[in-house]
């Protein structure tokens, strides 16, 4: 499967990030996946990269053209394929739809931006991927205690809940991917707040 990977470009989070997010992408290659992401060489985007090579797997980076223009932070350098995109925009919808998976490491607002257009997409049946956090250490705990604060007070119909899956172990968030079976559950459905 091709799996794009979410996650921080910030290089001064603690180390224990690095380590979890490097493992998990060389399990990732080692199980026969490739990665697709935003094409950071910091953070948790290298580490994604750094793992995914260590594994032996393939990846594809997509990155807009300002970041190689403006300087603007490091581009991993070890991409097996680098697509320049126009924009952030275009980058998105790149990244969403060469991807079969998505999983979705600790980060900080480029993150959730990414995870909250998937999940838009998916309530809304524009795809039927698999989309899975990788909770390092509890990060995404208030995370997850907001998305059913969401759903309690109808913001969010409770059947949305379906729609991602959230561990702290890698052979299960892996198990969860490569078994995915798409409910098609219509978007009148994940839509409907009466739940
Ligand atoms: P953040 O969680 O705010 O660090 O943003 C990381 C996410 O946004 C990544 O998954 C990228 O797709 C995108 N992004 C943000 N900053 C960068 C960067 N310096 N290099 C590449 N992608 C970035």
């Amino acid at each position: 499967m091709k799996i794009c990977i979410f996650g921080a470009a910030s290089a001064a989070i603690d180390h224990k990030y690095v380590t979890a997010v490097e493992a998990l992408a060389e399990q990732m290659a080692k199980r026969g996946h490739s990665l697709v992401f935003g094409a950071g060489g910091s953070g948790l985007m290298g580490a994604a990269a750094r793992g995914t090579k260590r594994g032996g797997g393939y990846i594809r980076g997509f990155i807009p053209k300002f970041f190689r223009d403006e300087g603007l932070e490091a581009i991993y350098g070890s991409c097996d394929e680098l697509t320049y995109t126009d924009s952030m925009a275009e980058r998105k919808t790149a990244m969403e739809d060469t991807a079969d998976a998505f999983i979705i490491v600790p980060g900080g607002i480029g993150t959730l931006e990414e995870f909250y257009e998937v999940i838009t997409l998916k309530q809304l049946g524009r795809h039927h991927k698999a989309i899975a956090f990788y909770n390092i250490d509890g990060y995404y705990d208030t995370l997850e205690a907001f998305m059913h604060e969401m759903s309690a007070k109808k913001f969010m119909a409770s059947a949305c809940h379906s729609m991602y899956a959230v561990f702290t172990e890698a052979d299960a968030l892996f198990s969860y991917l490569e078994h995915y079976t798409p409910d098609y559950t219509p978007a009148q459905v994940l839509k409907h707040t009466e739940n």
